[in-house]
């Protein structure tokens, strides 16, 4: 038994992500599955999303495709995903979504985009997570090249 994972997986039923992520999975009328101490929820019809996979508490939705399409896109990305879930619990949840959106934002600023300074997608691998590593520039030509569009 993979007691860490299984303590992580009980956090994030406690600090309630991971019913938020069930809830979610079965308004996008996902297909739910077992990967590991994951739960997949592939299939999703979350038309807004157009990452890979999304995971909140221990669960994984991927949006349109099966698991396995998603797997042959990007092979490491439960393994990113898994990452995810150990952020969710150690934000105590909820947390969790301000702090990435800050994150994301903070990436706008120093990359141009959403993922190459973002502390979340690169502790969870941006290579792992089918994001390729853009360049970093100073803050205050992000700031400017943000302002002017
Ligand atoms: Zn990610």
């Amino acid at each position: 038994m993979d007691t860490p994972r299984v303590l992580r997986d009980i956090a994030n039923v406690l600090n309630l992500s991971t019913p938020l992520g069930l809830v979610l999975g079965a308004v996008a009328r996902g297909r739910f599955r077992r990967r590991s101490s994951l739960v997949i929820v592939d299939r999703a019809r979350l038309p807004l999303l157009r990452a890979s996979a999304v995971t909140v508490g221990s669960v994984v939705i991927i949006p349109t495709r099966s698991l396995e399409e998603a797997e042959a896109r990007v092979p490491t990305l439960m393994a990113h995903e898994d990452e995810h879930a150990w952020q969710w619990a150690y934000c105590l949840g909820l947390p969790f979504v301000p702090l990435y959106v800050a994150s994301m934002a903070w990436s706008m600023v120093r990359s141009g985009d959403r993922a190459t300074a973002n502390h979340f997608e690169v502790q969870a691998g941006l290579a792992a997570g089918g994001y390729r590593e853009g360049q970093k520039r100073p803050v205050r030509e992000g700031i400017r090249r943000l302002l002017r569009g």
